[in-house]
């Protein structure tokens, strides 16, 4: 018999994180069961750790990068074979509103996201609708395949950014979301890629996965740009931005700010040198362009996965994320490894 309750991590309203005792999900008709088998930890987590994100719903079980081992696949066997590998897109969506329609899911007006307002990976056993996992080959193995929610959000500010073909390219900050854009960026055939990043712990990893010019932020003082993402979310690399575009410049926002930060913008260098300012909020509906996507980038998304954790260990996880020269961090499961 199956134990009839679960240990999982629990985050309270407070931000407190225990391993506790939870009844064994049971899978609605449209889901599957999945065992977690890795996940990256990211900002959101932080986030959420400081009771400082409101979308939240407490108490919350993390864990949204996630790939897991299918452990009961209900009626979908025939596409879910128990003992598979599979990667799960975590934004659950009503798939009618006009948001989903038009093929911005990640702003659909019913937004679920698995570990942030419904239970995570960071637990024994998970359960997840059909449609939002996707089987990986298994020679990816966990970590890449728990790689793929992020390299989809990489697919979408790349894609929003428009043909990157013989572009000069700068992307601000050298985290997961920055390393992979910039390789993407390389992949797509991009002229020029530059990386920066005040932490020169992380130039290293940086030139290790292909990128041939990594500077320090101070160092873009006269260079000009046509993209420019701003992966940082980092106030200094907002405001060093309007400087560093050329005429018909794009500044491609995809770190996150605190709501209420402000940079200053001259409307007067928009209208003349017709520059676009373009946000990239998650991953849309790029995961499956994603999974397609990462035989080609597996060695770089495997590169970056510099830090592991015991899942029962996430406080830790989480707060390794601030150390030089880490980049991504992810959850062990020991169960399946
Ligand atoms: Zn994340
Ligand atoms: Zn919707």
């Amino acid at each position: 018999m199956a134990n009839s309750t679960i240990r999982a991590v629990e985050i309270d309203a407070h931000g407190t994180v225990s391993v506790v005792e939870r009844a064994r999900p049971a899978p609605a008709a449209d889901e599957i069961l999945i065992a977690p088998a890795a996940c990256g930890v990211c900002g959101t987590d932080l986030h959420i750790m400081k009771a400082e994100f409101p979308q939240a719903v407490y108490p919350v079980v993390p864990g949204h990068e996630l790939s897991g081992i299918v452990v009961s696949p209900g009626r979908f066997a025939a596409e879910f074979p128990i003992g598979s590998l599979v990667a799960v897109d975590p934004n659950v969506v009503c798939g009618e509103c006009r948001f989903c329609l038009a093929g911005r899911p990640n702003l659909c007006v019913k937004l679920q996201v698995i570990g942030v307002t419904r239970q995570g990976a960071a637990s024994e056993l998970l359960a997840v609708p059909a449609r939002n996992a996707f089987v990986v080959p298994d020679e990816a193995g966990p970590e890449v395949a728990a790689m793929i929610e992020p390299l989809a959000c990489a697919v979408n500010a790349t894609e929003r950014a428009g043909d990157l073909r013989g572009r000069r390219i700068l992307v601000m900050g050298a985290g997961t979301m920055g390393l992979l854009i910039a390789v993407l960026a390389r992949h797509l055939g991009a002229g020029e890629v530059w990386v920066s990043d005040p932490a020169e712990a992380k130039h290293a990893i940086a030139y290790a996965v292909g990128i041939g010019t990594v500077v320090l932020p101070s160092a873009l003082a006269g260079e000009h740009f046509d993209i420019v993402f701003e992966a940082a979310g980092a106030l200094p690399a907002a405001r060093q931005v309007m400087d560093l575009l050329h005429p018909m410049g794009i500044w491609m926002q995809i770190g996150v700010h605190a709501p209420e930060t402000i940079v200053g913008v001259k409307p007067f260098d928009v209208f003349e040198r017709e520059l676009s300012i373009i946000g990239s909020n998650s991953l849309a509906d790029k995961f499956s362009a994603a999974v397609a996507l990462m035989p080609q980038m597996r060695e770089a998304a495997q590169a970056l996965v510099t830090s592991r954790f015991s899942v029962w260990d996430f406080d830790a996880a989480v707060q390794s994320m601030g150390e030089a020269g880490s980049v991504k961090t992810q959850l062990t499961f020991s169960t399946n490894s």
